[in-house]
């Protein structure tokens, strides 16, 4: 099965062609129309092969008015002119690119200081293409960890591994999972609490699971998770049962705002349960798409054994990591950004884009129809929902009205036990203004009078997105 055929038929017609497109003559040279879905029989010049690609580009949807995604959208032309020095650069050839090699680690040790590692020069991690395969190698290892520590009770090695997580986990965690044959053991949520309760999560531990995993914050409401009073809770079990479960703290978004914006929130390597934690560069690290980071306290927390060893200035140098080639670029942009911003631009940026959030979801609020589950003081992020008294219509016709003006807002069905409650999420990024903020909102203002005056919610049942997970 192709994996990238859409609903229906493909479209076996060929790309239309415009005159304009012969070099000189538009009747004689017109190239001709090449198929859509096999290679063309033979090449046809360089600027109508762009001009057709990006003609049908342009209704991809403006990124930046994309309220959905975590990831970044804009970056400095500077950062762009890097990038493109980079793009031939293989991050995996670390003999041909030292410099660029260097330029990770340095990245690396910026990061272990930033999440407070007791020794950071003895904090081992790499880059990656998001948090999706960070995760991957940070379960890896917790999973490799629980073997040996099994490997004297369980000679037969039939024990089956399992991972402990809130139900709102990002979608990674269910492919780790899946991919790497573990249990997903998911506390779900329960009334008002939307993420992880640190005792429901060591109540699922036993002498099987090989870590637990706190989210900082929820893809589903930009909420933190406790990621303190879970490390306390496995302390209490520990103590009662001497089973030691390590901690992985999926910081794909909070890794980085919340070592500017809330500098007292003990989540990082200070509470010593903390075993890895990983950030997407891409979101709030504020790099355009894929880079991602995994830390590890020490070099125990992650077994030797899974390090590979590429050639580098006539010596070795470990590598962890799915793949084996890279683009560079993304590195690069994330040292430039480190450099250019430092503590104080990275706190200035975030603390703009959280002041966004929480101004934005205060005037939603107070709009009436709407009620807040979160206000966007953690990740510059929130959910809401509508107002209990309000009939006419729900959360998926806002969405669609939005996007007649352009905003890309999801709204999705919360997973058990919650199921009952459907939101709207916003992701403030760096990039979405106040100005574009008060636009968003002048255009919900328009969008209400209509909403409130349907008979009754329009959007069908089966348009219901039930399980929304990035
Ligand atoms: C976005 C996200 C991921 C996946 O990250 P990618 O960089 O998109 O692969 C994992 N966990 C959380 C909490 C996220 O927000």
């Amino acid at each position: 099965m192709p994996l990238h055929t859409g609903p229906g038929k493909p479209d076996e017609r060929p790309m239309s062609m415009n005159p304009f497109f012969g070099e000189a003559n538009p009747v004689v040279e017109m190239t001709q129309a090449p198929p859509k879905h096999r290679l063309p029989d033979g090449p046809m010049p360089p600027s109508i092969a762009y001009q057709l690609v990006h003609d049908e580009l342009m209704l991809d949807g403006n990124s930046r008015l994309n309220l959905a995604t975590f990831v970044s959208t804009w970056m400095e032309d500077q950062a762009d002119r890097l990038m493109s020095e980079c793009r031939d650069k293989n991050m995996i050839d670390k003999d041909e690119y030292p410099r660029t090699a260097e330029l990770e680690r340095r990245c690396v040790a910026m990061l272990a200081h930033l999440w407070n590692a007791p020794d950071p020069e003895s904090a081992v991690g790499c880059s990656t293409t998001g948090s999706s395969e960070a995760c991957m190698l940070a379960g890896m290892a917790l999973k490799r960890r629980w073997a040996r520590r099994n490997a004297d009770r369980y000679p037969s090695a039939d024990a089956r591994p399992n991972l402990v997580m809130g139900v709102n986990v990002q979608i990674c965690w269910d492919k780790f999972c899946n991919f790497w044959e573990v249990e997903a053991r998911q506390v779900p949520m329960e009334g008002d609490r939307f993420h992880l309760d640190p005792q429901a999560a060591a109540d699922l531990c036993d002498e099987n699971t090989i870590g637990v995993v706190g989210i900082l914050g929820s893809t589903f409401d930009g909420s933190y998770e406790p990621i303190a009073e879970l490390c306390a809770a496995l302390d209490n079990l520990q103590e009662r049962t001497g089973l030691d479960i390590p901690v992985h703290v999926d910081g794909a978004s909070g890794g980085m705002i919340a070592p500017f914006l809330d500098p007292d929130l003990v989540w990082d390597f200070r509470l010593p349960r903390v075993a890895s934690i990983n950030t997407s560069g891409h979101k709030y690290g504020l790099v355009y798409p894929g880079v991602g980071w995994a830390l590890w306290r020490d070099k125990e927390a992650l077994p030797e054994e899974l390090v590979f060893r590429v050639n580098y200035l006539g010596g070795d140098m470990p590598t962890f990591a799915l793949n084996f080639s890279r683009p560079g670029a993304q590195v690069v942009a994330q040292y430039y950004t480190f450099l250019r911003l430092g503590q104080d631009g990275y706190r200035a940026v975030q603390q703009t884009t959280r002041s966004v959030a929480r101004e934005l979801a205060h005037r939603i609020e107070a709009l009436g129809d709407f009620e807040l589950l979160t206000r966007g003081d953690e990740l510059p992020v929130f959910a809401f929902t509508t107002a209990p008294d309000v009939e006419a219509y729900d959360v998926f016709d806002v969405s669609r009205r939005m996007r007649e003006f352009g905003w890309l807002v999801p709204a999705y069905t919360f997973p058990a036990n919650r199921e009952d409650l459907c939101v709207l999420r916003i992701v403030c990024r760096n990039g979405f203004s106040t100005d574009l903020a008060d636009l968003f909102l002048e255009d919900l203002s328009r969008a209400l009078p209509g909403l409130r005056r349907q008979p009754h919610p329009l959007t069908r049942d089966k348009q219901k997105a039930s399980s929304f997970h990035h």
